[in-house]
């Protein structure tokens, strides 16, 4: 509805009726175009940042009274662009709407179908799983043997990060916001330990009761007093991949970090990354991942909320921990 500098609310959104949709790419679209209906929509924290009127950001905001914009995986419906053809499944950058046309066809993927869900296309072969693959691989120097240490663990990238690093050899801790994410974490995607960081009166000391020897990896995706606790306990030539900071966005005043200076006496790489500076890794991704799938070697879970009309409310849920695994909104399953 407009921009806005705090949590989003599920009322900053409404829902419009635009009419009946012609099914067929419109005359005069301006170039070659895709007409795709929507199925499934991703709902990821970073759209937050799109909700404020903030034009220093790697990603423009969005435009008041039009859809939102967010990854989808759709279905062709009709296509003036010599890649796509009616019935392909694609996905990329689509609305929040029953039927999008897509005007930059060159931004969308074709999916092969497959034994893999469709919408596993958002999140375990999508942008979250992509992120988790780079940060681990490109940012984190992984070494067999090492202490990783996972935040907001059980989430879309979160989950697949802890198994990249149990898959590597590493010792592997997460931290969640609920019991339930936690047993997810131990028995679902294999954690050594996990703990609910809500019940933690000093998060230190938990970090260190899990790590006595110190953190050689801290994949960083909350920010905030989590981020100071862990500078705490990292090692020597430990490093950290600031991949997100979920606890500090839209924060006008965000929190201090007060252990800073471990940079220094512990020798720490601490290295921000955006997953689309790295897109020439993700075919290797895609085979990776597949492959580890198949073979039974990655678990993933997702949270499916049903109906275009679900999706304020699930979006909105990210901020306060709702989404138990990747936060995914079915708009048709055909
Ligand atoms: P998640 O699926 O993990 O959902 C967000 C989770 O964050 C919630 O479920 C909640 O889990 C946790 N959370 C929410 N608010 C807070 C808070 N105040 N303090 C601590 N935890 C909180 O999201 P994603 O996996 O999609 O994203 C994880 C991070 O990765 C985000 O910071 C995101 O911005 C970032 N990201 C970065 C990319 C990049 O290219 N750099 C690309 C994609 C994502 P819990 O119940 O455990 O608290």
């Amino acid at each position: 509805r407009g921009y806005i500098d705090r949590a989003p609310r599920e009322d900053d959104m409404e829902f419009v009726d635009g009419g009946d949709v012609a099914l067929r790419v419109p005359g005069g679209a301006g170039g070659p175009a895709v007409l795709v209906k929507n199925l499934y929509l991703s709902c990821d924290p970073y759209m937050r940042g799109r909700m404020r009127d903030f034009q220093g950001s790697y990603i423009p905001p969005f435009k008041p009274g039009s859809p939102i914009e967010g990854f989808g995986v759709g279905r062709v419906i009709d296509s003036t662009h010599p890649g796509f053809s009616a019935g392909d499944f694609v996905s990329g950058m689509t609305g929040w709407e029953d039927y999008s046309l897509i005007t930059k066809p060159e931004q969308l993927r074709k999916i092969q179908q497959s034994d893999i869900p469709l919408s596993y296309h958002l999140g375990l072969l999508g942008m979250p799983g992509f992120t988790a693959y780079v940060g681990f691989y490109e940012i984190c120097s992984p070494k067999k043997g090492e202490f990783v240490f996972v935040s907001a663990a059980s989430g879309a990238v979160g989950q697949i990060v802890g198994q990249l690093a149990k898959l590597h050899g590493c010792y592997v801790v997460g931290s969640a916001g609920t019991d339930q994410k936690v047993e997810l974490l131990k028995e679902k995607f294999g954690f050594d330990a996990a703990f609910n960081y809500k019940e933690e009166p000093d998060l230190a000391a938990a970090l260190k009761r899990h790590f006595p020897e110190g953190i050689d990896i801290y994949f960083e995706n909350v920010g905030g007093p989590m981020l100071d606790a862990v500078l705490l306990n990292m090692r020597i030539h430990g490093r950290i991949a600031v991949c997100g900071m979920v606890s500090q966005h839209g924060l006008t005043a965000p929190a201090g970090i007060h252990n800073l200076f471990s940079l220094v006496s512990k020798r720490i790489e601490m290295k921000g990354f955006i997953q689309s500076d790295y897109l020439h890794l993700f075919p290797q991704f895609v085979d990776d991942i597949t492959k580890h799938y198949r073979e039974g070697k990655i678990a993933y879970v997702e949270d499916m909320s049903i109906g275009l009309e679900s999706g304020p409310a699930a979006f909105v849920g990210l901020f306060s921990g709702k989404n138990v695994g990747k936060q995914v909104v079915c708009v048709s399953q055909d």
